[in-house]
């Protein structure tokens, strides 16, 4: 009976569908695994280049501060000098000496200044990275293992679900079965399209009324004229429905 080869078509396309369904997961789940995998990666060489960053502030912060310490020696050792010069010479030589310091330390410490503002910020974003990196591994710990389960597992439920197809497709002669698969293979594995308010829900063509009359029989199975996928009319299941009723009554 036709109807009854109709509604197996429809549900095989059903399980095509699941397969396509598996089909995108098996190009997107590994995408968001390496997304997840490169996200850590990413953090981390992102906190160690600040940290370098800081470590390289720490070091300038250490010189400049052994700077300062020797022209404050040398500070010290001119103001001792003081006491023991004979000639105001002397006197004016060494006093131009001490200022000439005190203006090096003061321009030094200020330089300190400028590098503690630039290790505050560099804290503030060592913080942000640490944040970053602490939600990457978060991320990875949670999803890591469910991903890799599900891309495992996809193979065999697209071969799970293609067994239970082609177990349903072996009530239709052989001719049709093919027909399907051919549409499936060239036709963006849709194979099956529905007739609905007069056009094909497939490539949209608006069908002959001569057509539609015919779909809404069941009496045979018709390719849509401009795509070739098989149609079934809208009303299918409201019609399987009235006949197991009317059979059940008989
Ligand atoms: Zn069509």
């Amino acid at each position: 009976m036709i109807l009854d080869q109709l509604k197996t078509l429809v549900e095989m396309q059903k399980l095509d569908n699941k397969i396509g369904g598996y089909r995108i997961l098996q190009e997107e789940l590994p995408k968001q695994l390496s997304d997840i995998i490169e996200r850590e990666v990413q953090a981390t060489a992102d906190l160690l280049a600040v940290e370098t960053e800081r470590a390289e502030l720490n070091k300038k912060q250490r010189d400049l501060e052994g700077d300062i310490k020797e022209f404050v020696e040398k500070e010290k050792k001119y103001s001792g000098q003081l006491a023991d010069i004979k000639t105001y010479k002397e006197y004016k030589a060494i006093n131009s000496e001490i200022a000439y310091v005190k203006e090096k330390i003061s321009e030094l410490e200020s330089q300190q200044l400028e590098l503690m503002d630039q290790e505050g910020e560099i804290k503030e974003r060592i913080a942000i990275a640490r944040k970053e990196l602490d939600d990457a591994e978060a991320a990875k710990r949670e999803r890591e293992g469910e991903l890799r389960k599900k891309i495992e597992s996809l193979d065999e439920e697209i071969e799970k679900t293609r067994a239970q197809r082609n177990s349903i497709a072996a009530s239709l002669p052989t001719q049709i079965i093919k027909q399907y698969g051919n549409m499936i293979r060239l036709k963006n594995n849709m194979a099956v399209a529905t007739s609905k308010d007069g056009s094909c829900s497939a490539c949209g063509v608006v069908l002959r009324p001569q057509i539609r009359i015919e779909l809404q029989l069941f009496k045979r199975i018709i390719p849509c004229e401009n795509c070739g996928r098989i149609l079934v009319d809208s009303s299918i299941d409201d019609v399987i429905k009235a006949n197991s009723a009317a059979s059940e009554d008989s």
